[in-house]
């Protein structure tokens, strides 16, 4: 673990003064603003909003107990993974390391900085390859990612596996927990204060329905999320995103979540009983990969039933393999009706 995490930051990033917006300069009482330029007349969306989105930070503060100093809203996770590579990688020098198969954002970002992506095969049994990951690093690996629970595989990874990373890398360890909210595993949120190389990213996208408004979370030291809010387009997060995602978060979650699990559970052993499924994996998540006799057959099979799933029979551990977002239960139940008439 490094705890100098200035030495990890890039030195343009270092010697950047940020683009100060028109509210920054002054704190005082204002009545009259003409100093951004906007339009004067009111029609609900004619003002900025707010760079440090202030009142939906508060109230995440709340839901999640941390304050508002170790959080960053982003457009979507992917504005998060995209600043990791942003702040800490150098473009054609430095390094990332993930685990395989994962979320492909982590790739593809890697690609859009010029960082090259080391990525590291999970063990048979989905497992976590710890000495492997670690000893994929050198002196210029600066990221690590870990997803857990992780996508396409649906299960997580033990909260000490993923510390013992988290002690032995000399990087970032960026815990990407997009789907916590389904697992009985606590979050590393509150492991924070004790390391920190560690960012734990969230989203609205998930068990909070929110995708359409994109909004994802990354919680770490107030270090890092100070050189976040500083790379960051000044405005990254709308107005209309703001107030809509406030307003859905008075919505209770415990409901929906819960619906989803025992949903996840029918659909894992009503699988299981069919003959062309060779294996179910277990999930704390909102979907299921499952191995069947022939991976493109049943995904096309399904696109007849105008039933889309993720086709992952391509992707290395995953042969033949598909993921299923568990559904409504009327939709879960279709997709049940559709694999009876398969074959
Ligand atoms: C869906 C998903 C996200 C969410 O990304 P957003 O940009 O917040 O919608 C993040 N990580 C993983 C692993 C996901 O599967």
């Amino acid at each position: 673990m490094k705890s100098d995490i200035k030495a990890l930051i890039r030195p343009n990033i270092l010697a950047l003064s940020p683009y100060s917006t028109a509210r920054d300069e002054y704190k005082g009482k204002i009545g009259v603003f003409l100093d951004a330029n906007e339009s004067p007349f009111e029609n609900g969306y004619n003002r900025y909003p707010d760079p440090r989105q202030l009142t939906l930070k508060k109230r995440l503060s709340e839901i999640k107990r941390l304050p508002i100093e170790n959080m960053f809203i982003g457009n979507g996770s992917d504005e998060a993974i995209d600043l990791m590579f942003r702040i800490f990688c150098i473009p054609g020098e430095d390094n990332a390391i993930a685990i395989a198969p994962s979320y492909g954002m982590y790739e593809v970002s890697a690609a859009i900085n010029d960082v090259e992506m080391r990525k590291v095969l999970l063990n048979r049994d989905f497992s976590l390859p710890t000495d492997a990951l670690l000893k994929a690093a050198d002196s210029n690996s600066k990221l690590l990612f870990i997803c857990s629970p992780n996508n396409p595989t649906g299960n997580s990874f033990e909260v000490d596996e993923i510390l013992t990373l988290v002690k032995k890398f000399d990087g970032i360890v960026v815990v990407d927990e997009a789907y916590i909210d389904f697992s009985n595993k606590e979050s590393l949120t509150g492991k924070l204060s004790d390391y920190p190389n560690l960012v734990v990213l969230q989203t609205m996208s998930k068990a909070w329905g929110m995708a359409g408004l994109r909004c994802g979370l990354a919680f770490a030291s107030k270090e890092i999320i100070d050189y976040m809010n500083m790379v960051k387009y000044p405005y990254n997060i709308n107005l209309s995103t703001i107030e809509k995602v406030t307003k859905l978060l008075d919505e209770p979650l415990d409901e929906h979540v819960n619906t989803i699990k025992v949903e996840r559970e029918n659909m894992s052993r009503r699988l299981k009983d069919f003959e062309f499924v060779k294996e179910v994996y277990p999930s704390d998540s909102n979907f299921i990969l499952f191995k069947s006799d022939d991976g493109d057959a049943l995904y096309n099979y399904l696109i007849g039933r105008e039933i889309i799933v993720r086709n992952r029979s391509r992707v290395a551990l995953c042969e033949n393999c598909l993921r299923l977002t568990i559904g409504t239960p009327e939709e879960n139940k279709r997709v049940i009706e559709a694999l009876e008439n398969y074959k």
